[in-house]
C-alpha cells in the first residue's frame, strides 16, 4: 500500500487529518510548520514532536520530496537547472536563478505539456501528467534547503514544464501552502492563456501574478505558434485580461517570444502595444531560444532587432523588460524545459546532444525602459 504524501494535502483538509491523530492541538500546528514552513521531508526531523507521534505519523503518511538527479554546474549568472526524478519514473526540471538580493525559482506544473505552441522544447516533447502539490512544493524545498535562501528573498514563477492552469486545483493548493511563508506578489503563474483558468483565479480572494504568453500580435499568426489560440481567441482573452482585477501596484505580464522575421518587426511592436492598450500591464520581450528540435525557421533575432523592437514599445508608451539569458553552459531557459527527452532512448539523446547548439541558461530581466501606460 502506498502512503498518502502529507504534502498533498490542503492546509484545511491537513488540518482536519492531523487533529485526528495528533493532539494537543498546537502539537499538529507544529507539525504543519515543519512541512509548509520548513519544508522537511521526513517526520524524523520535527525534532519537538514526539517518538511516538512521529511513528504514528510515518505509519500511514510520507513526505517524500522529488529525488535530484543531476544539477547542473552554475552559469556565469549563478544559474543553475536541477532535473528530477518524480516516483513513477517521469522526469522534470526546476531552475534556480540567483539575481542580486531577489532569487527566482522556476517550477514545473505538469511533466510535459500538452498545448503544444510549436517554438517551445516541452510541446515538442508533447503531454505528461499533471503534477501533484507534493512534487511541485518538493521542488520548491529542495532548492531552498540547499540554497539556504530566507523566504523574504524569494520569488517563484510558474514557468517550468506545463501549463499550470490545466492542473488548476493542484496549482492552487500549491500556492497556498507557499502563501504561508510569501505574498502572493511574490509568485507569477504563466499560462499561455487558458482563459477558464484566467476567470477562475480572478475570483480568487489571493492572486499570484499573472503572467500571460501572447506571442504574437494578431489573432492570425498567434495561431500558427499557438494552436491553442483557435480554442481559446485572442480578443477574448484579451477581455479575460481587462477585467482580470488588480491590487495597486500590480501588472500583468504580457510574454512576447522574439521570433526573427515573424513577429520581431517595428509594425509588430506597433501592434501589440495597440493590442495590449487599456492592460496594466508590462512587457517581457524574450528572444526566441534555438533549439534543433524546433521548427528550422524559428530564430533568435539580432540584438539590434531586439533593440528596435523594445524602442518602438517604448515610444508607444509600453513599459519593457528584455529577458537577456546570460550563460551558455547550462540549457534552462524557462519555458523550454526537456525533462521527459532524457527518459527517452539513448540514441534520441544522442542524437539530440549532437545537434542541438550550445543553448542559453538562465534568464535575467534587463530592465529596458519604463513610463507608465
Ligand atoms: N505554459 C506556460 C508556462 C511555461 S512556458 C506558458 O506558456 O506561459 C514559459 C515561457 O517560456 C512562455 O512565455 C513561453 O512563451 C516561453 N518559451 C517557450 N519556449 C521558448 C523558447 N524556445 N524560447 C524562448 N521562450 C520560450
Ligand atoms: Fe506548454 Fe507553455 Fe510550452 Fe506552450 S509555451 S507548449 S503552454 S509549456
Amino acid at each position: 500500500m502506498s502512503l498518502i504524501n502529507l504534502y498533498d494535502l490542503p492546509p484545511a483538509e491537513l488540518e482536519r487529518t492531523l487533529g485526528a491523530i495528533v493532539s494537543p492541538p498546537f502539537r499538529a500546528r507544529q507539525v504543519e510548520e515543519w512541512m509548509h514552513v520548513r519544508g522537511v521531508d521526513s517526520f524524523d526531523a520535527m525534532s519537538n514532536i514526539p517518538k511516538e507521534t512521529r511513528a504514528k505519523l510515518a505509519e500511514q503518511f510520507t513526505l517524500a520530496q522529488p529525488e535530484v538527479l543531476t544539477r547542473t554546474v552554475p552559469a556565469s549568472d549563478g544559474s543553475q537547472k536541477y532535473l528530477f526524478q518524480l516516483q513513477d519514473g517521469q522526469r522534470i526540471e526546476s531552475v534556480y536563478m540567483p539575481m542580486g538580493d531577489r532569487t527566482s525559482i522556476c517550477l514545473s506544473s505538469q511533466a510535459g505539456c500538452a498545448v503544444g505552441c510549436t517554438f517551445c522544447v516541452t510541446g515538442f516533447f508533447g503531454a505528461g501528467r499533471n503534477l501533484t502539490p507534493a512534487e511541485m512544493l518538493g521542488q520548491f524545498f529542495v532548492i531552498q534547503h540547499e540554497k539556504q535562501i530566507p523566504a523574504e528573498h524569494m520569488n517563484v514563477v510558474f514557468m517550468g514544464m506545463g501549463e499550470p492552469l490545466l492542473n488548476f486545483d493542484n496549482l492552487i493548493a500549491t500556492l497556498d501552502v507557499l502563501y504561508r511563508s510569501m505574498s502572493p506578489r511574490r509568485i507569477t503563474v504563466s499560462t499561455s492563456g487558458i482563459i477558464p483558468g484566467i476567470h477562475d483565479l480572478a475570483k480568487l480572494e489571493r492572486r499570484p501574478n499573472l503572467a500571460i504568453s501572447i506571442n504574437a500580435p494578431d489573432r492570425k499568426r498567434r495561431e500558427e505558434i499557438m494552436p491553442i489560440t483557435s480554442k481559446y481567441p485572442l480578443e477574448e482573452l484579451m477581455d479575460a485580461l481587462r477585467a482580470f482585477p488588480l491590487e495597486k501596484g500590480r501588472d500583468v505580464t504580457i510574454e512576447y517570444v522574439l521570433l526573427a522575421g515573424f513577429n520581431d518587426s517595428s509594425a509588430d511592436a506597433v501592434a501589440l502595444a495597440k493590442l495590449i492598450r487599456g492592460i496594466h500591464a508590462k512587457v517581457n520581450a524574450i528572444p526566441f531560444n534555438e533549439d534543433a528540435n524546433l521548427p528550422k525557421w524559428m530564430k533568435r533575432p539580432s540584438d539590434r532587432e531586439i533593440d528596435r523592437f523594445v524602442d518602438t514599445l517604448v515610444r508607444n508608451g509600453v513599459r519593457v523588460t528584455v529577458r537577456r539569458s546570460k550563460g551558455r553552459d547550462i540549457a534552462a531557459a524557462c519555458g523550454q524545459l526537456r525533462g521527459k527527452e532524457i527518459a527517452k532512448s539513448r540514441a534520441t539523446r544522442e542524437r539530440a546532444k549532437a545537434s542541438s547548439p550550445a543553448r542559453t541558461a538562465s534568464e535575467s530581466e534587463t530592465e529596458a525602459a519604463s513610463g507608465r501606460r
